[in-house]
């Protein structure tokens, strides 16, 4: 097997798989399966432990003290940063994306406070034009002051970071022969590309022959192709494997981002709230409710007609759907 970079174990692994059973049943289609990656933690719950289990090595290796981060006001990436830096007694500064002039502290933002986390505010266009370079200016600001600073770019989705997801494709795998099924597709909201990258690529190595899908939160089918390609290209400088790529290979759903990022449409909220009550099972509203949404009516349509088995992975989130509570209705 590929020798892949070094790990810190920060999250409760493996993940449980359960079958939902009463929304297959009503779909009367594939059998639909949830890994519950929502279950990594408590503080430090969803997909972004499993990246920074990587990310924080890499940093911790290379003798850093300070992490600095950024993501939206409700980044489940930036909270679960938070946890890891008060854990392991570091120091850090979160960049997080705000255009009001105060934000209400709630969700993965109040965490963020809890957990003592610094914070430093930039606009959406800030964000999008320059928030490297922000970053950039900051560790070499920290850096004076005699802190070891060490980056890690948005959902910790780089090359270190999406070996999160090779390991959890591994995990699958494994969990495959212990439950004696095969998943045709694995599914997963995505919005910075990493978790996406790490299944794909293990996936691909391992010769597993399942087609991962993801449903994209933002932007579209073809940024989200460059994006992966740029994250499975980059760790692959990590291992020593010839792998080819085509940007075909990438499966994305597109035309579930609704409203945009972040936002909701009254049909998502809906679906979560529905799926609460049929199976037990929160969804959040900025990526594993669109994820999920999408998914379902894409089976609906018809495209995994030929499919046994579905995984959709929940990659957590919960905590965001707290400031949405005015959208449900009861
Ligand atoms: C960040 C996040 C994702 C998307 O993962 P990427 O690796 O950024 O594509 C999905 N679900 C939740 C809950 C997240 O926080």
């Amino acid at each position: 097997m590929v020798n892949i970079p070094g790990r810190i174990e920060l999250a409760n692994l493996p993940t449980k798989i359960e079958k939902l059973e009463r929304l297959t049943e009503e779909l009367g289609g594939p059998n639909i399966f949830i890994k519950r990656d929502d279950q990594t933690g408590s503080e430090i719950s969803g997909n972004k432990i499993r990246k920074l289990e990587f990310s924080v090595k890499e940093a911790l290796d290379q003798g850093c003290n300070l992490l600095i981060t950024c993501g939206g006001i409700q980044s489940n990436h930036a909270r679960a940063t938070a946890a890891v830096v008060a854990k392991l007694g570091l120091a850090s500064c979160l960049v997080l994306r705000s255009d009001k002039e105060e934000e209400k502290i709630d969700g993965n933002y109040f965490l963020d406070k809890v957990l003592g986390a610094k914070i430093k505010f930039i606009t959406s266009r800030e964000y999008k034009e320059s928030r490297m370079e922000i970053m950039e200016d900051l560790k070499e600001q920290l850096s004076k002051e005699g802190y070891k600073p060490y980056i890690i770019p948005e959902g910790a989705s780089n090359g270190i970071g999406t070996f999160g997801y090779f390991n959890a494709m591994k995990e699958i795998a494994q969990q495959e022969k212990e439950m004696g099924i095969k998943f045709d597709a694995v599914v997963i909201a995505t919005g910075s590309g990493g978790t996406y990258g790490g299944l794909f690529l293990a996936n691909k190595i391992m010769n597993h022959g399942a087609k991962i899908y993801g449903v994209n939160v933002c932007d579209d089918e073809e940024y989200f192709k460059n994006q992966i390609d740029k994250v499975i290209r980059e760790s692959l400088e990590y291992i020593d494997e010839d792998v080819e790529l085509s940007k075909d290979e990438i499966n994305i759903l597109d035309g579930y981002v609704g409203k945009g990022y972040a936002l909701s449409r009254p049909e998502e909220i809906e679906f979560i709230h529905k799926l609460a009550k049929l199976e037990g099972v929160i969804l959040d509203p900025v990526y594993t409710g669109k994820g999920m949404y999408g998914l379902i009516n894409e089976i609906k349509k018809g495209r995994f007609k030929d499919n046994n088995n579905i995984l959709f992975i929940h990659t957590g989130g919960l905590y965001g759907l707290f400031p949405k509570k005015d959208l449900f209705s009861f």
